[in-house]
């Protein structure tokens, strides 16, 4: 059971701390996504795996505002977000470099949490349709890839309050587990009135969580519903 927290674009460097320390000593496997300005903050042998919401697949370079992998070995990340569906959307991130993110975080052994997930007009025209869609984000993806984690986050259902039911959830990831054997979380409006009837199902391996995660006992109180 993995639960991640995705903190966006929220925390300052204290706040993430302290966050972290709220937290003690989970049950199940934790990741937190921090903005890089807190990523410094922490010992790389910590129980809880901090990971990065971003980076550009470099070592160093010329991308002006980019953070290359170089950065983030300094301070020991190995788990990094690609494809979330906020950069997918509304940052316009083109599925080229969402590829080549991938590519580039293999070679260097990260931990890939892989997103992906249908838009509400694709969930309105029916089953086939979302599943042709999430086809062709899983296109040039090494499923195979060991430390590949796959999420799967409706467009629709994040940061709406609106979660996809449990039967959708269910369906969509019964089929997305025949494309592949890497866990599987789902993400879209997690609580923690709904978490424990998600992540209980059999078809899914936890959630990555933003905004209902943020306050650090609300997230606890997640983590207490998920164990
Ligand atoms: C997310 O950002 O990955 C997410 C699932 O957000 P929220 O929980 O707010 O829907």
């Amino acid at each position: 059971m993995i639960i991640a927290s995705n903190f966006k674009t929220n925390h300052t460097r204290a706040s993430a701390r302290a966050f972290v320390e709220a937290l003690g000593a989970p049950k199940c496997e934790v990741r937190v996504f921090m903005p890089f300005t807190a990523l410094d903050n922490f010992e790389t042998n910590c129980q809880i795996k901090m990971g990065a919401q971003n980076f550009y697949p470099v070592q160093s370079g010329s991308f002006t505002g980019e953070i290359g992998a170089e950065q983030l070995e300094e301070f020991g990340i190995q788990s990094v977000l690609i494809g979330h569906s906020e950069r997918r959307h509304i940052l316009q991130e083109p599925t080229t470099l969402i590829r080549q993110k991938f590519a580039f975080a293999v070679v260097k052994n990260w931990e890939i949490v892989y997103c992906i997930g249908e838009p509400k007009e694709v969930r309105e025209e029916g089953f086939e349709a979302v599943k042709a869609y999430l086809e062709t984000q899983l296109e040039g993806i090494d499923m195979a890839y060991e430390r590949l984690i796959v999420a799967y986050e409706p467009v629709w259902a994040i940061g709406t309050g609106l979660s996809a039911s449990v039967e959708q959830i269910q369906e969509t990831h019964q089929y997305i587990k025949t494309r592949l054997s890497a866990p599987l979380l789902y993400g879209g409006s997690v609580n923690a009135n709904n978490v424990a009837s998600i992540v209980g199902l059999k078809e899914c391996d936890g959630a990555l969580i933003g905004s209902a995660s943020w306050k650090k006992e609300a997230f606890l109180e997640i983590l207490n519903h998920t164990t």
